[in-house]
Order: structure tokens, then C-alpha cells, then sequence
């Protein structure tokens, strides 16, 4: 119903890097992992699935929503998480989240100090809550992004190279969000790591020079390599 759906979708960079070439990939709710190496073009598919940059040609659509024309439309029931996320400024984890919350539209406060609480308990901050996001570690950044990427409960999250830099334990803290979210959500995950995506993932892509080398089953497609 509300499952991703890319169509021949090709972006050549002015520099003529063919950054992606008719990439064509069905992502129904659940987690869908991109897998490919540097330079692949994952951050330029997420980047343009997310409205964050134009395409030359195809169609990325969610539902009935048309991406790359109605892109008000789909950054409302998008969240996203970039490979940086930068935002740790010296006010509390609380205080960021709520003016974020005002700045996607929640602006009755009842509503958003429901939203904002329910957030830093999902993302387990709500014991941290008044810390500076400044002296955050990095699981715990990780895991405020999440958080400002669920405040207009989306329906679609990317979330681009999430665990670079994260001990095992923070990485499991972080993938047990995304698991639970993707039950009624399609969440995609880039990473470079074949067992994250085997251990997460219902469905799987591999991509490199632009390209769809291979898409399935994770568990079919990692065991056949
Ligand atoms: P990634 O870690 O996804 O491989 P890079 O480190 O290659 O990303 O790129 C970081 C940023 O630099 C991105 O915003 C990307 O669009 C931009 N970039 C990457 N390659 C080039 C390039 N050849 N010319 C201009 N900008 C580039
Ligand atoms: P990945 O995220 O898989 O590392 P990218 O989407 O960042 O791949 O990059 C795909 C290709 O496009 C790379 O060759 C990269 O150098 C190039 N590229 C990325 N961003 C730009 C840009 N803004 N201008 C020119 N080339 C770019």
C-alpha cells in the first residue's frame, strides 16, 4: 500500500559521473538494505528519494505520492537521517526536539510535549533528556536523529550509513529502533556492512556504478555470493 517505488530513475553530475543509471527497485514496508561500495551512488539515490536533490529522469513514487513533482507532499510523511547529521548544539536534547517539532508544523504544545516525550523514551534519551547534545556520544547522537526523524511520524525513513563509528552495543540499541519502526514503515538502510543487512533486512539491493548488480531476499542473495 504504501510500499517505495523507483522507475528508471538516472542522474548524471555535471562532472559526467553516471551516478545512477535506471535504477529500478520496489521497497515494500519492512527494511530494505542498500548495500554497495563507496562511490556507488547510495547517498545520491537517498539523497534524490528524499527531495534533498533533482533526478534527470525516472519516477520515485510512495503510494500516490509523486516524489520528484510533489515534493511538499512526501517530505510530510518523510524522515531522514543523513550520513551526518550535525546538529549538537548547546541546548538539551528536550529543547532541540521541541523546537524542531515546531519547525515541522506540531505546534500545539499538548500535542508535541506527547510527541517529544514518547520520542526520547522510544530512542531511550528520556533519562538524558536535559543533557547538551554537545557532550552526546555518538550512539547517543545516532539515536537523537532517529528521534527528530520520527517527529512527523513518517511513513518512509532513510537512514544513510547510521552505525559508522558505533560500538556493538550502541549498534544493536540503534538497529532494535529501526526494527521495531519498520513493522509498519519502510525504512531503507545504506550501509556497506553484508551482515547488518542479513541480520535486519527483509529485502536487498546491491548497487554499484549506478547500477543494480543484484536485489532479493537478503538471505537468498548472501548465501548464493
Ligand atoms: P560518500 O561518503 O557517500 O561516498 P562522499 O564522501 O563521496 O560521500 O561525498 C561527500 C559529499 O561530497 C557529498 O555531498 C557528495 O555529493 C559530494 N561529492 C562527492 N563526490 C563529488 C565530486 N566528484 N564532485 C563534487 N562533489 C562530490
Ligand atoms: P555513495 O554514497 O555510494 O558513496 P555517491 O552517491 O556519494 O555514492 O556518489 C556516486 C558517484 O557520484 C561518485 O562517483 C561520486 O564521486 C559522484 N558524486 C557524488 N556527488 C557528486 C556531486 N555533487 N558532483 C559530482 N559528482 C558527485
Amino acid at each position: 500500500m504504501n510500499s517505495l517505488s523507483i522507475s528508471n530513475l538516472s542522474k548524471t553530475y555535471s562532472n559526467g559521473v553516471n551516478a545512477l543509471q535506471n535504477i529500478t527497485l520496489d521497497i515494500p514496508v519492512g527494511m530494505f538494505g542498500l548495500l554497495g561500495p563507496n562511490g556507488a551512488g547510495k547517498s545520491t539515490l537517498m539523497r534524490t528519494i528524499a527531495t534533498l536533490q533533482e533526478a534527470d529522469s525516472g519516477s520515485v513514487k510512495l503510494g500516490d505520492i509523486d516524489a520528484l513533482t510533489q515534493k511538499h507532499e512526501l517530505r510530510k510523511v518523510l524522515g531522514y537521517l543523513p550520513q551526518q547529521f550535525g546538529l549538537y548544539p548547546k541546548i538539551s536534547a528536550e529543547v532541540l526536539l521541541h523546537h524542531l517539532a515546531v519547525l515541522k508544523g506540531i505546534t500545539k504544545q499538548k500535542e508535541r510535549r506527547e510527541i517529544v516525550n514518547a520520542l526520547l523514551h522510544k530512542t531511550n534519551l528520556y533519562e538524558v533528556k536535559n543533557q547538551n547534545l554537545s557532550g552526546f556520544s555518538g550512539g547517543m547522537k545516532q539515536r537523537f536523529g532517529i528521534a527528530q526523524a520520527l517527529l512527523n511520524n513518517p511513513k518512509l525513513l532513510i537512514v544513510d550509513e547510521p552505525t559508522a563509528g558505533l560500538d556493538p552495543v550502541e549498534r544493536n540499541r540503534f538497529y532494535n529502533i529501526l526494527s521495531e519502526l519498520s513493522e509498519n514503515t519502510v525504512v531503507i538502510l545504506s550501509t556497506h556492512i553484508v551482515d547488518d543487512v542479513k541480520e535486519l533486512c527483509t529485502n536487498m539491493a546491491i548497487i554499484n556504478k549506478g547500477e543494480v548488480l543484484l536485489k532479493g531476499n537478503p538471505l537468498e542473495l548472501i548465501n548464493q555470493t
